[in-house]
């Protein structure tokens, strides 16, 4: 945590090095020191600080200065740092100016030139103003801040890319928070700055304009490029199969790489509460299923090249080689594909639009505290949106769950089914479709096809997450592996290999959602994220046999 600031500016240097020397040596240990010769300077360095959320304890300042006197930078200093105590130099000519200005400036003490010795002149008024600071100091955050607004697709965007790569953060939505005066303080210290949303703020003071999260990702050190170009084993999705995948093959000495497009945890990630996860009664968030499974392969040395995406495959002899979206390539000995499947899109008039704005894809875990006293839809009839409904149901006010069909007995868990009647605040709507969301800057109403009554009904909404099934995005392996009609990719018998997990591409392995045939389950995509590692150990060994190693 850095040490609370002591600011003392002074166009005399002399004087400077004086005031510094002696606020350092008494000061030093809990406080850093920091001088300036010019008050403008002073401010612009204030403004700076307020940035990267450093606490300003005192504010010293001599009296007589060419441009601005001390009174006026005190007085200007107070509006970025107001609970900073302020000092002024005076020498014995401008008492009368410090005493007034004591009055009207709001100023909190005036120290006399020379103050020799300081243990009599300096220190002991000083230690009286920097108790009184300390009683009331609470010590500022210190992580990444993230100043955005709500409905901003690109805040979005980054808010769920850093929570689904657990990464703490410190949201501020500079619209809701718009009368808070530290947040105004902040803006103004931003300047022109502050209309270039989102800003992310970094605790070394560095910050990004209208961030991007492969610009965060690279500021926060996540690796993008691979430290070696061959692998044992390459896994392409970090999803429960491919960290399954991941944990047995490092484990068992494959030297192995993960290629994440997103964040590690996939759907499984997105999930508020797994309930039905072997070993974990009272279920557990897919966010930390996720973190525990990074933690374990990292221990096992595997490597994480995330967020980066596969984007093509080729074979080249006893080698698969991966291109990936930065243009770098992989190759290895054994290829997995455990991509998983992604949302289906609602195809209705202004669902695009407001995609991040109201309207999301999947669990919106981010979204959940923002919802709070609303009223929230969740689309769609499975557990995915069941699981929702329950975690929305905690902040908003009602949560809607439109169904297409008459219950959702054919489509959800029993479990879940029973905890949802038990939710005062959660309601079915059945027979409903969405067919247009409407809002300029934001959802604001979605209108409702009733297939009961043949009507359209429009309502009033602020947030809408869809849950309407999920399609594999496989276009990337065409040509090399085979897939059904839809994407799924097809392996052992239906793919003419051998191994059941296998593609119909020698040592390239599917396993999990994007499998066609699979159950689409965390333990199961766990399973055979698992099992394939054994399959590997026998195709390296057959390859290295054949190629005479
Ligand atoms: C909200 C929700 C709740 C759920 N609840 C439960 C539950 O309670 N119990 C249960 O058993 N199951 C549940 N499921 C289902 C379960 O999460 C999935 O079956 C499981 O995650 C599938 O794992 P997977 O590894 O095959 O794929 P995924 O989890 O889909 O992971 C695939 C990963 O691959 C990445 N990827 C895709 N393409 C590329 C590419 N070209 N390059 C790099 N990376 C790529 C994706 O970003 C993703 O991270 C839930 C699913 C959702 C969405």
């Amino acid at each position: 945590m850095p040490k609370p600031i002591l600011l003392s500016v002074d166009d005399d240097s002399d004087v400077l090095r004086a005031i510094e020397r002696d606020l350092r040596s008494q000061y030093g240990k809990d406080y850093r020191v920091i001088g300036s010769d010019s008050p403008v300077g002073a401010l612009e360095l204030l403004k700076q600080l307020k940035v990267r959320n450093d606490s300003v304890a005192l504010l010293l300042a001599d009296q007589r200065m060419p441009n601005m006197d001390g009174v006026g930078f005190l007085q200007a200093a107070t509006q970025i740092y107001p609970e900073a105590k302020r000092a002024l130099l005076t020498a014995y000519a401008d008492t009368t100016a410090a005493i007034s200005a004591i009055n009207q400036a709001n100023i909190n003490y005036f120290f006399m030139k020379p103050w020799d010795p300081p243990s009599e002149h300096l220190y002991p008024q000083l230690d009286d103003l920097l108790e009184d600071w300390q009683a009331a100091y609470r010590p500022a955050f210190q992580g990444i801040r993230v100043l955005g607004t709500r409905w901003s697709p690109k805040s979005y965007e980054l808010r769920d890319f850093l929570a689904r790569n657990h990464v703490p953060y410190q949201w501020i939505d500079v619209e809701s928070s718009a009368n808070d005066a530290e947040t105004k303080r902040l803006m103004e210290a931003l300047g022109p700055e502050s209309g270039e949303l989102p800003v992310v703020l970094f605790p070394d003071g560095a910050k990004l304009l209208e961030g991007t999260p492969a610009q965060v990702a690279e500021k926060v050190g996540f690796r993008t490029h691979s430290e070696t170009t061959f692998y044992d084993l390459a896994i392409v999705g970090g999803g429960p199969a491919g960290l399954a995948a991941a944990v047995y093959g490092a484990s068992e000495g494959l030297h192995t790489v993960i290629i994440e497009r997103e964040a590690p945890g996939g759907q499984a990630g997105m999930s508020s509460r797994i309930e039905n996860y072997l070993g974990f009664p009272a279920g557990l968030s897919g966010n930390d299923l996720a973190r525990r499974a990074v933690v374990q392969a990292k221990r096992f040395g595997v490597e994480f090249l995330s967020p980066q995406e596969a984007t093509g495959v080729r074979i080249e002899g006893p080698y698969r080689i991966m291109t990936l979206a930065d243009g770098g390539e992989i190759s290895c000995h054994a290829l997995m594909i455990a991509t998983g499947v992604q949302w289906r899109r609602l195809d209705a008039p202004g669902v695009d639009k407001l995609q991040g704005a109201g309207v999301y894809y999947g669990g919106g875990t981010t979204e959940a505290l923002s919802c709070k006293d609303e009223i929230v839809y969740v689309i769609g009839g499975a557990n995915s949106a069941g699981q929702a409904a329950m975690n929305f149901a905690k902040y908003a006010e009602r949560v809607v769950i439109l169904v297409r069909g008459s219950s959702l007995s054919s489509t959800m868990s029993q479990y879940l089914i029973d905890q949802i009647k038990e939710t005062p605040n959660i309601q079915i709507w059945a027979h409903a479709s969405v067919i247009e969301a409407h809002g300029d800057t934001h959802l604001e109403e979605i209108s409702v096809q009733c297939a009961d009554t043949n009507k359209i009904e429009r309502v009033p909404a602020t947030s809408m997450f869809i849950f309407i099934g999920a399609l594999p995005r496989t276009d990337w392996l065409a040509g090399t592996v085979e897939r059904d009609d839809r994407g799924f990719i097809l392996t052992g018998p239906d793919a003419g290999a051998e191994g059941l997990l296998e593609t119909s591409v020698q040592g390239v392995y599917a396993a999990g959602d994007v499998r066609a045939g699979s159950i689409k389950r965390c333990a199961t995509a766990v399973g055979e994220g698992a099992a394939v590692v054994q399959f590997v150990h026998a195709h390296i060994a057959r390859e290295g046999a054949e190629i005479g190693h």
